[in-house]
């Protein structure tokens, strides 16, 4: 085993006010709510106290948001892409106060926030302040739908931010923004760049609280767009509250990917896509590669040079450089993982992780594999959204297919394989809505990206992402 120094970044960049408002037409306001507060997930310190908004507060937003869509709507496209390339910039000049914020309310290593998740973020804004002015040309029309609902979950908080802001005023809407319970901050440092960036008050709106707030930001009948992104059944309960409305809806919602190998694969970049598609964010990802699908032939050779990977992660301190795997966000997604995990091993499946030494304070699961699994386990047809990997096997091209597609899910699949030609072949029977060549977990702001079936609907990325905020 290598022996590392520790190389934390240091957490001076960030300036963590103890209390923080609500973002109400320009300015931070309190909540009328009782506030709660969002730890660390790495030490469960306490990192600031957080205003609840009620009901009335989220009327407030919305008609805030309401009120600035006339000037913001009527402004040339040209103008709005000045704001939003603003923001852009601001999000590249701060981003590293914006990574450190991240890992510390999120817990995903500094490593993931600074290289992946703030590029993504900026490359968001500037990619949709280029159509500001374009949306004629792009065959949809110029008409936005008017003030958009927003809710977001926890594991990317900033990038969720971004795929849902940056198209919605580049189209000409307003927003009114619930980011998640558990992961607040950086939603609300990016409020205070609409400020930095003089954005006209009430165009963005964030407001914090948990489900309560989000339902009320849902159903409130004078939002036009609602655009969501979390799990299934909060998804399903929302897609109920809209029904019968006139409100135009997005729901991008949980997976259960496969990740398939097939025995001419480069076996060494597999390993490293299996890696990256089910540990990066200790798989908190709605498209991770939670099931392994080895074709026979190679399950030995393979299953061997991912276990010898899995002893070089680096588990510990989000805000360490050489860390690969930070903290779990919460208790209770903690115990989540451990429930699913417990299942596995009871359902018959064999339980592997490498040597790992866990943290004793703060939220950590170490890397798992489970082989030997069953399609009927639930292992292998529930999201555990954890460092968990199901791996199957397979024979032949048709049965990869048709394991893979066995899931109420169809959000993304990964295929590896040196055939182009039956590349093509998988991917034209793939029920995802993206599918992998020899990588994965890899993203585009001009890359649609949404699922088939339980995993949601409507896109989000590229040209399909602005059909969602206009009235076409
Ligand atoms: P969640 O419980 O559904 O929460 C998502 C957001 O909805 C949070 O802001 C949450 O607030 C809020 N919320 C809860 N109940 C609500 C209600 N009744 N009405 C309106 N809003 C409500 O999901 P999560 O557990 O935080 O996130 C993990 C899930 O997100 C996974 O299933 C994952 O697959 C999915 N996900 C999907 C994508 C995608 O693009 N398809 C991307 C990322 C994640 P609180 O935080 O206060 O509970
Ligand atoms: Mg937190």
């Amino acid at each position: 085993m290598f022996e590392y120094a520790p190389a934390p970044e240091s957490r001076d960049i960030v300036d963590i006010k103890p209390s923080y408002g609500l973002f109400i037409d320009g300015r931070f306001v309190d909540g009328s709510g009782t506030p709660f507060k969002t730890i660390n997930p790495a030490t469960e310190e306490t990192l600031a106290e957080i205003s609840v908004a009620s009901p009335e507060d989220v009327d407030r937003a919305v008609k805030a948001a309401r009120k600035a869509f006339e000037g913001w709507s009527a402004l040339p496209g040209s103008e709005r892409a000045k704001y939003l390339f603003r923001i852009a910039r601001i999000i590249q000049e701060r981003s590293r106060e914006l990574a450190v914020l991240e890992s510390l309310d999120n817990g995903k290593p500094i490593r993931e926030s600074r290289d992946v998740d703030l590029p993504l973020v900026a490359a968001h804004f500037f990619y949709y302040a280029g159509w500001a002015d374009k949306l004629e040309y792009a065959g949809l029309g110029s008409k936005p739908l008017g003030v958009a609902g927003q809710v977001i979950p926890w594991n990317f908080p900033l990038l969720m931010l971004s795929w849902k802001i940056a198209p919605a005023l580049a189209c000409g809407n307003t927003v009114v923004l619930k980011p998640a319970e558990t992961t607040p901050l950086t939603a609300l440092l990016f409020a205070e760049i609409c400020q930095q960036a003089e954005l006209p008050p009430g165009v963005v709106n964030i407001i914090t609280g948990a489900g309560e707030t989000g339902a009320a930001v849902v159903g409130h009948p004078d939002v036009n767009k609602v655009a969501f992104t979390g799990s299934t059944e909060v998804g399903k309960i929302i897609a109920r509250t809209v029904a019968g409305t006139s409100k135009k809806v997005t729901l991008e919602l949980g997976g259960k990917a496969a990740n398939i190998v097939f025995e001419d694969a480069a076996l060494d970049q597999a390993v490293e896509g299996i890696v990256n598609g089910i540990f990066f964010n200790q798989g908190h990802v709605c498209c991770a590669g939670s099931r392994l699908l080895v074709q026979e032939s190679i399950y030995d050779d393979l299953l061997g040079a991912l276990k010898r990977r899995l002893a070089l992660l680096r588990l510990g301190d989000p805000l360490d450089k050489n860390t690969d795997i930070g903290a779990i966000n919460s208790a209770e997604q903690l115990a989540k993982i451990r429930e699913l995990s417990n299942i596995g091993a009871e359902e018959g499946a064999e339980r592997w992780s490498p040597p790992c030494d866990l943290p004793d304070r703060g939220f950590f699961f170490p890397p798992t594999i489970f082989t030997g699994v069953a399609q009927s386990h639930r292992i292998a047809r529930e999201e555990i959204f954890g460092p968990v990997l199901s791996v199957l096997t397979f024979r032949t091209p048709a049965e990869a297919v048709e394991k893979a597609n066995n899931t109420p899910y169809g959000l993304s699949a990964g295929v590896w394989t040196e055939k182009a030609s039956r590349m093509l072949w998988m991917a034209n029977r793939l029920r995802a809505g993206v599918v992998w060549s020899n990588t994965f977990n890899r993203f585009d702001p001009a890359s649609p990206f949404g699922g088939y079936k339980e995993s949601g609907y409507g896109r989000e990325g590229g040209l399909a992402g602005l059909e969602a905020y206009l009235d076409v």
